[in-house]
């Protein structure tokens, strides 16, 4: 017994695409057999049957609607596999035995197209990453909008910081950054990025090149604006070898290449990113809550993408800023002109998703439609732009290409509502084309004929309930009702039998038949080939496109923050470079819209580089220490992504990088102790925070033993504020009471508190920030409002005043004054180890002596006396 042809067939397809799940279209249905069919029948709960194969034992099989396989795809791709598509190529009708199927597109988690399964607003993005000696080459690109981009970095962390920041869905690098520092099972199971590594003859430097320089038609790679990055140009050359190998396509979306320079942008490191809460909640991954969610009221996709990428880059450079900065002001005073724009923005659609979509043929008459709905907005969109005066505005302006030839193409060729089907006819406007008006007045005159027909028929067989009749399988025939059987005529020629009637047809039934047909189905042709037209003419102008979307998405963007600015009292920063942080009248952007009636309280922040670096700041739990810290952090970044700032007024220094380290890590997942990863996170700052960043520290030292953590804060404050060291503006929560004796000693160190009031036995949190340092911790007043039973807290109560004689705060304060009287003068940090608590030279010198005493040879008064004299030494 021998493999049917298909089979076979499938088989051969099967070995080109070993790492794929291939979708072999039969029919209606995707099909899949024999291992593929046993794991996806499991993993998508589909049930597994079998297949003659030609063999004795059938093939294992399962299948799917070819309709529904967008939602299959995805979650297989969600799963980690990538998906072949096997269509079918050939016409069944035309051809004999076999019909040709070929792979039309490999799907894998960076290429999704389908739209209903991506989230708009946000990109989705694969990364090509190729590691070479010291340095790592990295092009990014989303195929679905068409942007593509460039650059290189010379350190692990900086590349896992890019990677954490774009998040792709994939990753596709050369055998070296398997082998490398770079742990890519970490990116697997912990961010879900699918990552591949490719053979190396994808990285060839020669060939990489040749195909930038094919796809981007020049002859030259100075022309592309690259030739800074030597191995970001491999990584992108790879990069769209990979993709023409699984999109087959020529991936014409993608016109441009962008140089990126991280060092355009603010450094944020993962922890920051999730601590600061810019784009989700730290807990729940929600959008809702975080700074992202407060800032984002775009109005379209493309601007809710940008939106977020603003949020995730923060610029360094003044004038970049300011420009932005100078957009938002604009629309913040110009409110009128700001919501018309707003308006004509809503029923913008997705241009970049779909000018992809187009390029990829796979747009269909309804997206025609959609993209010819949000041109019409452009020219208004344009017109209320010319009365603004500032760069970035007139910028989007000039970049906002009106597309008028393009919504005339579409206008005049395709009807207002077409159906979603491509190949069936109906799109093409009457009047468009000559050829498609005479097959549609063929069709219509075809039924007038039939009536005709029906007509003729009865009177000259006299048979009244004589009907033209159509069915899909049998076509048009004559129906008689089986009590005029015997009034047919010789002609008629039988057709189908029904129960009660029977179905015939005639010569020139036959004639008007195929006219109808033949019009139909050349009408449906022809209208799938007009329409291809136009969608091609589209195609060829997608970067014009492209460049009019990135203007709206931008204007989208000012206009989000304009609106935000003014509903929620937002006000200009300035902006210096001399490191000063001035905050008046600061707010949380998230916690004072969680808050009602505007019941939250302002606070000012200040710090420079000189006499005020680190603000050590104290007070019970639950006073807002943290969310004040997160405030000033947030209204930084804020300010350095363009926006206006929740504030009575800011003048903010503009810094390289915010670093935090706040409370209990989510990491405990990755198998870290939570004192490990606080301590390297720590770690992390101190080797990396510049004179430049700004620094929150929450409690640090908490994941181990009282004297150590306070040994360690105190050691961290030292360094951070050591202008030799580190010198960074730094906001330091602690409940270690200790560290407020810094103040005065380590030059640029103050103290803050957050006030409470007592109220009996009670506290009442002020939410103030006050200089000076916390007297007491309030641990069972909070504990009180917690709701602690009153035996425990009369008991914990009793307990704080026993162990206050034997408590280590005192022993500290009591080192900090001696050394208040040791040293006076400058602060000097051996002598501080010299002398400090952690220090046991003394206590050694007297345990040594007791050590050495011959006990037994001793008379008492002798040992009265060393006692004597080692309690005067003590
Ligand atoms: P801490 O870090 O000192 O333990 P948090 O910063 O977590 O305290 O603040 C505790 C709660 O107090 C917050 O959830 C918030 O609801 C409220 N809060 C904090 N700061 C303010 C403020 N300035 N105005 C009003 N409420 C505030």
């Amino acid at each position: 017994m021998a493999l049917s042809p298909m089979m076979q067939d499938y088989l051969s397809t099967k070995e080109e695409y070993k790492d794929c799940v291939v979708f072999y279209r039969v029919g209606d249905f995707y099909e899949m057999f024999f291992d593929d069919a046993k794991r996806v029948s499991e993993e998508l709960e589909l049930t597994l049957t079998g297949k003659d194969c030609g063999l004795e034992e059938r093939a294992p099989m399962c299948g799917i609607p070819y309709h529904a396989a967008d939602t299959y795809i995805t979650k297989l791709v969600d799963l980690g596999h990538k998906v072949a598509i096997c269509e079918q190529v050939g016409d069944p009708k035309n051809s004999k035995g076999l019909v040709k199927r070929e792979v039309i597109r490999v799907v894998t988690p960076g290429t999704i197209l389908s739209a209903e399964e991506l989230d708009e607003t946000r990109n989705n993005y694969i990364m090509s990453i190729v590691c070479m000696a010291d340095r790592y080459g990295v092009s990014l690109a989303d195929i679905t909008t068409g942007q593509c981009m460039v650059c290189e970095m010379d350190t692990e962390s900086r590349l896992l910081d890019e990677i954490q920041k774009f998040m792709p869905a994939e990753i596709i690098c050369n055998q070296s950054l398997m082998v490398s520092g770079v742990d890519t099972d970490e990116l697997r199971s912990r961010f879900r990025i699918a990552v591949t590594a490719l053979e190396d003859f994808y990285f060839d430097d020669e060939n990489c090149r040749k195909i930038l320089k094919k796809h981007f038609h020049v002859s030259d790679m100075k022309g592309l604006g690259i030739d800074d990055f030597n191995c970001g140009t491999i990584a992108a050359g790879a990069l769209f070898s990979y993709l023409y190998e699984t999109q087959k396509t020529n991936m014409d979306q993608m016109t441009a290449i962008t140089p990126y320079f991280s060092d355009r942008y603010m450094l944020l490191d993962s922890s920051t990113r999730r601590n600061l809460e810019l784009v989700e909640t730290l807990r729940e991954k929600q959008k809702r809550g975080s700074l992202l969610g407060v800032l984002d009221r775009t109005k379209t996709a493309m601007g809710a993408r940008m939106l977020r990428s603003f949020v995730e880059q923060p610029l360094i450079n003044k004038d970049e800023i300011e420009k932005r900065l100078t957009a938002v002001e604009e629309l913040v005073k110009m409110p009128m002109i700001r919501d018309e724009i707003r308006e004509y923005l809503q029923p913008v659609y997705d241009l970049e998703r779909l000018a992809s979509r187009i390029t990829y043929q796979s747009a269909n008459p309804r997206d025609l439609i959609a993209f010819k709905t949000s041109l019409e907005m452009l020219p208004f969109i344009r017109q209320l732009l010319s009365g603004f005066e500032g760069e970035q505005i007139r910028e989007i302006r000039e970049n906002l290409d009106p597309l008028e030839d393009l919504y005339d193409a579409v206008q005049a060729a395709i009807i207002d509502d077409p159906p979603l089907a491509m190949k069936e006819g109906g799109i093409i406007r009457d009047g468009y084309n000559e050829m498609v008006d005479s097959f549609r007045e063929a069709k219509k005159n075809g039924q007038k004929w039939l009536s005709d027909l029906e007509a003729e028929e009865r009177e000259k067989t006299g048979i009244k309930t004589l009907r033209v009749k159509y069915s899909r399988v049998f076509g048009y025939c004559i129906e008689v009702t089986n009590s005029f059987k015997d009034k047919v005529p010789e002609e008629y020629m039988r057709k189908q039998t029904l129960t009660g009637s029977e179905r015939y047809t005639t010569v020139r039934l036959k004639e008007i038949e195929e006219q109808i047909v033949g019009a139909e189905d050349r009408l449906g042709s022809l209208e799938y080939e007009l329409f291809s037209e136009v969608r091609n003419t589209i195609a060829q102008n997608v970067a014009r496109v492209q460049k009019t979307a990135q203007a709206i998405a931008a204007l989208d963007v000012f206009c989000s923050f304009a609106y935000i600015s003014e509903r929620n009292r937002y006000v200009r920063p300035k902006l210096n470079k001399s490191g000063k942080l001035d905050i008046k009248e600061g707010r949380h952007p998230v916690v004072e819209r969680m808050i009602p009636d505007d019941l939250f309280i302002a606070n000012d922040t200040y710090l420079d580089q000189n006499d005020h670096r680190v603000a050590v700041i104290t007070g019970p739990n639950m006073a807002g220490k943290s969310t004040y810290m997160r405030q000033s952090a947030l209204i930084v970044l804020m300010a350095q992504i363009g926006c206006f700032v929740p504030a009575a007024s800011a003048n903010i220094g503009i810094v390289d990088r915010i670093f935090t380290r706040v409370g209990a890590s989510d990491d405990l997942a990755s198998g870290q102790s939570t004192f490990m990863v606080e301590m390297s996170e720590v770690a992390n700052i101190l080797r990396n925070a510049t004179g430049n960043s700004l620094l929150i520290l929450d409690e640090i030292g908490r994941g181990t033993s009282t004297f150590d953590g306070l040994a360690i804060a105190w050691a961290v404050t030292e360094f951070v504020a050591d202008t030799k060291k580190i010198g960074a503006k730094t906001l330091f929560a602690t409940h270690y009471h200790e560290l407020t004796e810094l103040e005065g000693k380590i030059a640029g160190v103050h103290n803050y508190c957050i006030a409470v009031k007592e109220k009996g036995d009670d506290i009442v949190f002020l939410r103030k920030i006050v200089q000076g340092g916390a007297d007491k911790s309030y641990g069972i007043q909070v504990a009180r409002l917690a709701g602690v039973p009153e035996p425990v807290l009369a008991r914990a109560k009793d307990l704080v005043e026993q162990l206050s004689k034997a408590d280590i705060t005192a022993a500290v304060s009591d080192i900090a004054s001696t050394k208040k009287k040791v040293k006076k003068t400058h602060y000097d940090t051996v002598d501080m180890q010299q002398m400090s608590l952690f220090d046991t030279r003394d206590d050694n010198r007297i345990i040594d002596e007791i050590k050495e005493l011959d006990i037994s040879t001793m008379t008492p008064l002798e040992a009265m006396n060393v006692l004597y004299h080692l309690q005067s030494e003590v």
